[in-house]
């Protein structure tokens, strides 16, 4: 089974799916991390984002096994990270890893749970359950800004909304495989909703298309 959660930046997608695949031992990716590691290894090359020569190298050797987690969860490599992600050969790289972990998860995993921008659109337009996490702009700067705070950073929660509404805008426009909810998807608007009733209303709408 495929279980695709897509969403913009901070609305909860990354907690949903972690507690999906817990529930049915699934196996789960996070796809921005893929992109914010090519990010991070563009800016640690002292190149610039735009830079699409060296972004499309780092992403056709990305080791995945190398990803530091922590490296990775800047803003700065954020922001890069939705500006790599617009250039269509670094998304063909890391499309066959994303397919290939979806359709044979690791360890055996009787399934897979892969959340993103473009997962239910283009990387499993087959997915069995498809679901769209969003919430208020200001909601999910405000999660970000208390995630980001907890870490040491000194960014006003005003920043914070600057650089997340930039990023959405930069994931909704781009020309390839932008940030929209597939046709089938279940929309899912976490704004005032606990994280429990969340998780209640995925797992009862994913129970739901289980064949
Ligand atoms: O999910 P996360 O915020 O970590 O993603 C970082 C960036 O990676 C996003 O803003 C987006 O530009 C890009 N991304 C993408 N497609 C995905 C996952 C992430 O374009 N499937």
């Amino acid at each position: 089974m495929i279980i695709a959660i897509d969403g913009p930046a901070a609305a909860g997608k990354g907690t949903l799916a972690r507690a999906i695949a817990d529930k049915f031992s699934f196996a789960y990716l996070d796809t921005g991390s893929l992109y914010r590691a090519v990010a991070h290894a563009v800016l640690l090359a002292g190149a610039e984002p735009t830079d699409e020569a060296v972004a499309i190298k780092a992403a056709q050797n990305l080791d995945v096994a190398q990803i530091d987690p922590v490296a990775i969860r800047t803003p700065d490599v954020a922001a890069a990270a939705s500006v790599v992600a617009a250039m269509v050969p670094v998304r063909a790289a890391i499309l066959q890893f994303q397919r290939k972990f979806a359709q044979t998860p690791p360890n055996n995993a009787k399934g897979a749970v892969l959340d993103g921008r473009d997962i239910g659109t283009v990387v499993c337009p087959e997915a069995d359950a498809k679901l769209f996490v969003s919430a208020r702009a200001e909601i999910r700067a405000h999660r970000r800004w208390l995630e980001l705070k907890g870490s040491g950073s000194e960014l006003s929660e005003a920043q914070v909304l600057a650089d997340v509404s930039e990023r959405d805008r930069r994931d909704q426009e781009r020309a390839h495989s932008p940030l929209k909810p597939a046709q089938d998807a279940y929309l899912l608007d976490t704004s005032d909703l606990s994280i429990e009733t969340a998780f209640e209303q995925a797992l009862t709408f994913i129970e739901g298309s289980k064949g």
